[in-house]
């Protein structure tokens, strides 16, 4: 049996299946962001979970919001640590207001050179 190199597939972040390593293979089953980064999770994943949240949006909203009735204070103090330790930073890592968490200041900068309360993940998300 001939060795196949882990170079030849590249596997799947969440139902780690294999694909072929290749531009074709990739743009298929994989696609690519904006930035032309190759995306960790296959097509196949992406839509069952897009499927998913449709299918059941009024459930996991509920289901949101109930872990937040139970665990409001474990939540807010949370976020309070990491806006403390965001402010204490000097600069080097903000805090997201809209994924609750502190990233690198550079993740901050839309492509305006401007930047805001949320990392730009989370506005491309929103207006992307
Ligand atoms: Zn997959
Ligand atoms: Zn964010």
């Amino acid at each position: 049996m001939a060795e196949q190199g882990d170079d030849d597939y590249i596997k799947c972040a969440r139902c780690r299946c294999k694909y072929h390593n290749n531009d074709e293979s990739i743009k298929d089953n994989f696609g690519f962001n904006r930035l032309h980064e190759q995306l960790k999770t296959c097509v196949k994943c992406r839509n069952r979970s897009k499927q998913y949240q449709q299918d059941n949006f009024e459930k996991l909203a509920q289901k949101r919001h109930q872990y937040w009735i139970d665990n409001k204070d474990t939540i807010n103090a949370q976020r309070q640590e990491l806006i403390r330790t965001a402010d204490e930073s000097n600069g080097t890592v903000k805090y997201c207001n809209r994924c609750y968490k502190n990233k690198p200041v550079i993740d901050f900068v839309c492509p305006n050179g401007k930047s805001y309360n949320a990392c730009y993940p989370c506005l491309e998300r929103k207006y992307g």
